[in-house]
């Protein structure tokens, strides 16, 4: 059972036309991933990678050859979060937390 995004109504998982609002809903059911899928960009990861750069590096190395999309997107999240911690640290510092 899936939910239209739209008005939240109920749908067969089948339905790709919500019969409550009629607005066209993605089929998902090919979750189970084509490669094409899965070289998708994963937005829990992205958000992993953000909060623990290190598990953003390894996804990042692990994936590089075989979802170069997905690998890109970790590596650039990883950054950010290492950033942001090395910011944030760096500022503890100056205000003489340490
Ligand atoms: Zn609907």
């Amino acid at each position: 059972m899936k939910y239209c995004r739209y008005c939240g109504g109920q749908l067969e998982d089948v339905a790709q036309v919500c019969v409550h609002c009629g607005a066209y809903v993605e089929n998902r059911q090919s979750a189970s991933s084509t490669s094409s899928e899965a070289n998708k960009p994963n937005a829990g990861y992205n958000i992993l990678a953000f909060f623990f750069p290190i598990v953003g590096l390894v996804l990042w190395a692990v994936w590089k050859s075989k979802y170069p999309l997905r690998a890109k997107e970790i590596g650039k999240w990883a950054l950010i979060g290492f950033i942001v911690a090395l910011t944030l640290n760096f500022l503890r510092f100056m205000s003489g937390g340490i």
